[in-house]
């Protein structure tokens, strides 16, 4: 439990935000995660985007966030979910994790949101993602949810203009707040941070259980498609014993066909005395997946094309040649098969790749808001 925090000279602006509960002792309740947040008039959570006005909690960042920009899918990361396609991403402010290595931390951490966001309505965001031939909208930069009444808005408008959804978070959510948010997305990557709880608590003072907890309900339960990701830090989560630990639970608990990312750490935010992750620890951790049983195991944010690529796990042909976010080999057929053996591929494919390539392109959000916004008046006058 987190006590709340007051500003000087905070105004809370913001709109009416569910799960919450008042205590006894007058103080509001935020169930929106594990952290149960205990907030006074005027205080805002550890997220620091959630907070109380009078007697209710609202969200202060509907309809404003940043960073929107059109990705490769992989870049997620999805390797496994409409490959090669244009994912459009965005993000808010703020972060129910206090993770020491974030490395999004300008935005997670901010609290200059004013200078930081654009005004978003969620009908603008579809219309941006529809416009610009994305497949999906990605939440991300920060975990969405923190802004979960937002978000859950922002994927009906897409799903209404055939756009999926992608959440990508850290999954440390409560179980009511967790069915409203994921029956929207489509495919998540959910970051499994590292296996002890240790590193949970005292470096992102968060708890794996509950981490764990919610993999297990969206693969087994929702059937949420899902990719792992975790970041390893060297001297931190990077042991055998732990990635032998980590891997056959995945392995053994979600399944073999869950695909999980090594992604190379780089030093930031407050943790910039840790080297850069070598790319022999990505390779044994790697190496520890396969031997687990895992079938999709996958090294990021290092030029490594052999472990960055699919194999089939029946034949083991390279089902998809990928060379950072470029592939190459195609080998999925109708259905999700191999090509070569029939063998199925696990994820959701199409017969053909996306053609988007390597590409980041920033998306000017004003613009479409302006000219959404210009269709809707318009439609009202009719
Ligand atoms: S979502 Fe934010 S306010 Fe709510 S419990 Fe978590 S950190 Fe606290």
């Amino acid at each position: 439990m987190t006590e709340g925090v007051t500003l000087d000279r905070d105004v809370i602006d913001g709109v009416s935000a569910r799960y919450w509960a008042m205590q006894d002792d007058g103080r509001i309740r935020c169930d929106v995660c594990p952290r149960e947040c205990k907030l006074k008039d005027g205080q805002r959570g550890l997220c620091f985007v959630r907070a109380r006005r009078g007697d209710e909690l609202v969200l202060t960042t509907y309809g404003r966030a940043s960073g929107y920009c059109i990705d490769p899918i992989e870049k997620k990361p999805l390797n496994h979910f409409l490959p090669g396609t244009p994912v459009l991403s965005f993000g808010t402010a703020g972060c129910n994790l206090t993770c020491k290595f974030c490395q999004n931390w300008d935005i997670s951490k901010s609290r200059e949101m004013d200078r930081l966001m654009d005004q978003a309505p969620p009908g603008a965001i579809a219309a941006a993602a529809k416009k610009t031939g994305c497949r999906s909208v990605a939440y991300t930069y920060n975990d969405p949810v923190i802004f979960l009444e937002y978000a859950v808005d922002v994927a009906a408008a897409c799903h209404e203009q055939g756009i999926a959804n992608v959440a990508v978070t850290a999954g440390y959510i409560k179980e009511a707040a967790r069915e409203e948010f994921f029956a929207r997305m489509d495919a998540v990557n959910l970051d499994l941070k590292a296996f002890t709880e240790d590193f949970y608590r005292s470096l992102c003072t968060a708890s794996l259980d509950s981490v764990k907890e919610t993999a297990v309900y969206l693969v087994k339960e929702r059937k949420t498609w899902v990719e792992l990701t975790t970041l390893l830090i060297p001297g931190e989560n990077d042991s055998e014993a732990e990635l032998e630990a980590l891997t056959q639970w995945v392995s053994e608990t979600l399944g073999p066909d869950v695909p999980l990312h090594f992604t190379a750490f780089h030093p930031d935010y407050r943790m910039r005395d840790k080297p850069r992750t070598p790319v022999e620890t990505l390779l044994k951790a790697h190496a520890i997946g396969k031997a687990a049983g895992l079938n999709y195991v996958y090294t990021g944010n290092v030029h490594h094309e052999e472990t960055g690529s699919t194999y089939c796990p029946q034949c083991g042909t390279k089902v998809i040649g990928r060379d950072w976010y470029t592939l190459s080999d195609w080998g999925i057929g109708q259905g999700g098969h191999c090509t070569h053996c029939g063998g199925v591929i696990a994820g959701r494919f199409e017969p053909k790749p996306g053609d988007w390539g390597p590409k980041r392109k920033p998306v000017r959000l004003a613009e479409f808001a302006k000219h959404w916004q210009a269709a809707q008046q318009a439609q009202q006058q009719q």
